[in-house]
Parts: C-alpha cells; structure tokens; sequence
C-alpha cells in the first residue's frame, strides 16, 4: 500500500482528535467493574498468545484475539477492552510484516479499534447489555448483536481506509466474510469465558484458554503444512516440466517462468559462475520482459568473497536495509527484498538464482525450502539437456573434421529444397568438391597425414562459410556446399575461387611414415562441380547427382583442378 504524505498528516491528525475523546467518553459515560489484575494479566497473556499464532488463508491471514477481547469487554467493560485492543494493535504491528509505514498503519488500526468499539459498546447496552449478571439468554442475543455490528463496522472502516489511500480491495469481500464467520464462532467461547472467569477467577483460564490456545496451534500448523504441501507438489509439477524440456534455452525460460507460480517475485536471475570466479547472466525476467539487457539489476564480472551473494546457501535479504550487504551487485530502487539461491552440481555451485520484490517481506521461509527444491530439479535438467544438444550435434557432425556429415547434408538439403518450392528462395545452387588424387597422397605420406590434410581443407572451406550455406563432408575426400538463393554463376565464382585457393595453398604435414618426422610442404589440387535448381534439376538427389556428374565429366575428366558446370547432359569447363 503506499501512501502520501498528505494522508499520513491527515491519518495522525484524526488520530489526535479521535481516539483520547473516545477514550474520554468511555471513561466517562461507559460502565465499568472493578479491575482484578490477576484476572487481566490472564486475559494478557492470553491475548498475546492468540495473537502469536495465526491462521494463513490463500492471500491473508487472520488472528483470532477478538475471543479474549470481547470476554474482557462483557466482564470489564470497554475501557479495559479498548486498552487491550491498542496493545493488541501495536502487537500486531511488529508481528505483521507489510510495506506500509508502521506509524500510519497503527494510527488507522488504533483509530478503527476505537470507533468500533464505542459503536457496538453503545448498542449493547441499549439493547440491555450489561455488566450485571444477565439471563443467558439476553447475553447471548445482546451478544450476538455486539459482534455482528463489530465484525461489520470494522470492515466498513477498513473498506473506507483502502479507498481512501486507493489500496485495492479484491481480496475485501473475502476478507470481511471470514471476519465475520471467525467473530460470530468466537462469541460462544468468549461469553463462555466470562462467564466461568465471573464464576472460578482466573482458574478459568485452565478450562477454556489452554484448550483453545492448543486447538488454535493446532488449526494453525495444519493450515500451515496444508500450504507448504500444496506448494510443494507444484513444485514437484514443475521438476516433470523442466525434466520435458530438452533444449537448455528452453529449460531456463520455464524454470524462470514456473517460479512465479509458486513464489511471488518481480525479477529473476540466473547467472552462471565460470570457472568459480566470472559471472555471466544466462536468462533473466523483469516484469513481463524476458530478453535484452537487464536494467534492475547489474553485476560485477567476477565474483569475490563475501560479496553478499552466498555460495552454500540461499539467503533472505528481506529488506532495504540488508541490500547494503550486497557489494557490486546494484538493484533497482524499487527492489526492497532480495533471494539468492545457489544453483548446484555435485555439491558444486555453478550459478545463482537471484529473486527481487518490490514488497518487503515478500519473500518467506518456506519459499527457501521451494528454491532449493526446484534449484536442485533445474541443475538436473540442465544438465540433460546439454547432454541431450551435444548428442544431437555429434549425431549431425562427422568425427574427423566437426563438419556437418551425409545423414544432416541429405536432410538439410531436402528442406532447402521445400523452400525452393515455397518460394523462400529462387534458386539452391550445390557445389561438391573432390581432392585430386588423394589416394596417391595417402600412399606417400600415410594415412595420418592424409586425415590430416582433410582436416586442413576442411578449415579452408570453411573460411568460405556463411550463415546461409551448409558445409558437409559426402564422404572420403569430397565435401559439398548446398547454397540456397545463388545463381548459378554465382556458384561457379565460388567454387573457382576456392579451387584456385587449394591450387596456391602450401599444406603443411608431418609425414607418418618417414623417420625423421619433419614438416613437409605438400601441395594438391581438388576438382570441383556445380549445378543450380531450378534449371539442372527437380529435386534434391537429381541436384547432387548432376553436381557429382559436372565434377567427374567437367573436372576429373576434363583433366582435374577445374570446375565442372552441369548444362544438361553437355558438361562444360572453365579452367
Ligand atoms: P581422383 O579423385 O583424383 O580420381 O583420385 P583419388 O585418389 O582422390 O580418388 P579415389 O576415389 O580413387 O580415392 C579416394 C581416396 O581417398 C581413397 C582413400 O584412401 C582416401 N580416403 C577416403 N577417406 C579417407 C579418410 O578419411 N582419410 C584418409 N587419410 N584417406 C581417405
Ligand atoms: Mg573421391
Ligand atoms: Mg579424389
């Protein structure tokens, strides 16, 4: 909730008007009986417990003192009760964490007590209330008129606060059925205090305020473990939807997405830890935004030693103040509660998962429990998902020279080939490419230096490369270039350009069969192929079947160290 300052003057100013005459008017014109302090320290120490245990519902919580208040009103009268209320308050104050100003929010809270107070106080005893022994009977419907103007003016005041400082009301209509419901049981409790506290003293306290205190614990732990249990097993949904996933990219986005779903939180980082030292950041959101730079939060390039962000375990810095532990790291003003998580592997950190709120308090002690979890479920899926990219890119890439091999080159040329169809592109040229007497290599400087050499051409074929064409070795010491939207003579530059760069290029080897094993210059020559859809072929086989046919018919026959153009059935030669 925010406030301005013009309201919180104004909240202070009513607060001095309002609640010394209430207090005023009550001492004054209210009844009152005689105070037995034993009997009031019980109702303390039990208002303080009551009020130490409360009862979390989806987007609230509720505590349930009013049993202990309205009991000291019906045995005291409202002095006593409003006394309490405002300790009450003040308690709650410090025990209830919220963003709003604790001055602000105990002047409303204090000024509501009173008004509610005074109120209902007057129609109980209009409607024959008293401080007297009364017939059960008109206790209870004096009673249950008591706390039904209660309940109900209390969440009129509160309604009419929210408004005023534009706080939203959502959650209000739920928020003043329970409120209701919770008074309404209470009242039997608190009438049935009263009346055994009347009867045996502060012994009463044995009979009703231990068993409900313990029932209330009870209640509470339950409600409590009855979330924890209901977040963890989305926690557990998302562990399977990360497990799915089998890009990296892919595993990042969801883990930092899913998160949301099961801890309040208005950026996410995930930064990786490099070598123990560099920090690089892999994936983060900023409100709905999921790509670019990051401009709530920036980072050092390396890590150092108590730096704020901890390496072993994940960490609450839940407000303003302990950002200041944090050197290096900045967040956005906005940012008033930080988590860090540690991303590990193998009992080894490997990155950070960093949460930011603009609430303080927003994060809570069950929420580490949740990020540990889903930490863990996320290192897991990592992990199988770089193993998953690198199986599939070894699949797709042949040993010896890392370029793409046949299986990929069939496949990605039959897609260029649909894009040929669908007019992406106009044209798809091919140009394969055969080392001119290779086996004659082979034989002079063994095997090795053979595959070495391939390595070699491979590089230098690969310095042609662009982001469009798609390098492939067919097999053996040929190798083919699919290049999508090339004209055909186009092509052609490219493979002469390449076939007189092999034909200039001194290759280095080191012999494997010779003794001394010194560096040896060995120069070779390669024949080369090319022909173009749509004009050579139809399809993707017929393409590499005419490349292949211009290389044996205008390379290899014509004479090697040339480039052969496929022109239906007549092959030509250039050089
Ligand atoms: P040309 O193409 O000029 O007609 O003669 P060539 O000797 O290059 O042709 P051929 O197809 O007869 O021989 C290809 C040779 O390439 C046979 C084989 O020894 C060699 N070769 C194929 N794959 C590899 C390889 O992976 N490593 C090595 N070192 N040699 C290979
Ligand atoms: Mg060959
Ligand atoms: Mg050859």
């Amino acid at each position: 909730m925010i406030v301005t300052a013009h309201q919180k003057r104004t909240i202070y100013i009513l607060w001095l008007l309002i609640v010394p005459m209430t207090f005023y008017i009550a001492l004054n014109y209210y009844p009152s009986a005689p105070y037995n302090y034993m009997n009031l320290a019980i109702y303390m120490a039990i208002l303080l417990a009551t009020l130490m245990t409360t009862i979390s519902m989806d987007n609230f919580s509720i505590t349930l003192e009013r049993w202990v208040i309205f009991s000291l009103f019906f045995q005291y009268g409202i002095v006593a009760e409003m006394i309490f209320m405002q300790i009450a308050t003040l308690f709650l104050l410090f025990s209830h964490k919220s963003s709003t100003p604790k001055a602000f929010r105990f002047a409303v809270n204090s000024i509501e007590a009173v008004i509610v107070s005074l109120i209902s106080a007057a129609i109980f005893y209009a409607l024959g209330g008293s401080l007297e022994q009364m017939s059960l009977g008109s206790f209870l419907l004096a009673g249950f008129i008591f706390a039904t103007i209660y309940s109900l003016l209390n969440s009129a005041v509160l309604f009419v606060i929210f408004k005023w400082v534009k706080a939203g009301t959502s959650v209000m209509k739920k928020v003043i059925w329970w409120d209701y419901v919770s008074t309404i049981l209470l009242l039997p409790f608190a009438i049935t205090f009263c009346l055994l506290m009347q009867q045996f003293g502060s012994k009463a306290f044995l009979l009703i305020g231990v068993p409900f205190l313990i029932v209330l614990l009870v209640a509470s732990n339950y409600m409590k473990s009855n979330k924890l249990n209901e977040v963890l097993s989305s926690s557990t949904v998302i562990g399977h939807q990360l497990a799915d996933r089998l890009r990296v990219e892919d595993v990042f986005h969801t883990f930092i997405d899913k998160i949301k779903d099961v801890i309040p939180y208005e950026s996410a980082y995930v930064v990786d830890l490099r070598m123990g030292e560099n920090l690089v950041m892999l994936a983060h959101k900023e409100g709905e935004i999921q790509s670019g730079e990051t401009n709530k939060f920036s980072y050092p390039q390396k890590k150092s030693e108590g730096d704020g962000l901890d390496v072993e375990v994940t960490k609450l810095f839940l407000n303003k103040k302990s950002l200041g532990s944090f050197i290096g790291y900045t967040f956005d003003p906005s940012v008033e509660c930080v988590m860090t998580a540690p991303i590990k592997r193998n009992q080894k950190t490997e990155a950070f998962l960093i949460l930011t709120s603009n609430q303080r308090y927003a994060f809570e002690e069950m929420h580490v429990k949740i990020v540990d979890l889903l930490t863990g479920y996320f290192a897991t899926a990592v992990e199988k998902a770089r193993y998953y990219e690198r199986t599939v890119e070894q699949s797709v890439r042949c040993g010896l020279t890392g370029l793409y091999n046949f299986r990929y080159l069939e496949s990605k040329l039959d897609e260029e080939v649909i894009r040929y169809h669908t007019d992406e592109i106009a044209t798809l040229s091919t140009i394969i490419l055969d080392i001119d007497h290779f086996k004659s290599i082979n034989d002079t400087y063994g095997h090795q230096s053979g595959n070495d050499l391939l390595c070699t051409f491979a590089a230098l074929l690969r310095s042609y490369q662009t982001s469009e064409m798609t390098l492939a070795r067919y097999g053996g010491e040929e190798f083919v270039m699919i290049l999508p939207d090339y004209e055909k003579d186009e092509a052609v530059g490219l493979a002469e350009m390449i076939r007189k760069e092999v034909e200039e290029t001194n290759f280095k080897i080191i012999p494997d069969l010779s003794e001394d094993r010194e560096p040896t210059i060995v120069n070779m020559t390669v024949s080369v192929g090319v022909a173009t859809m749509p004009m050579d072929a139809k399809d993707g086989k017929e393409l590499l079947r005419n490349a292949d046919r211009a290389l044996y018919i205008g390379g290899k026959q014509a004479g090697r160290n040339r480039v052969g153009i496929y022109i239906e059935e007549k092959e030509n030669v250039v050089s």
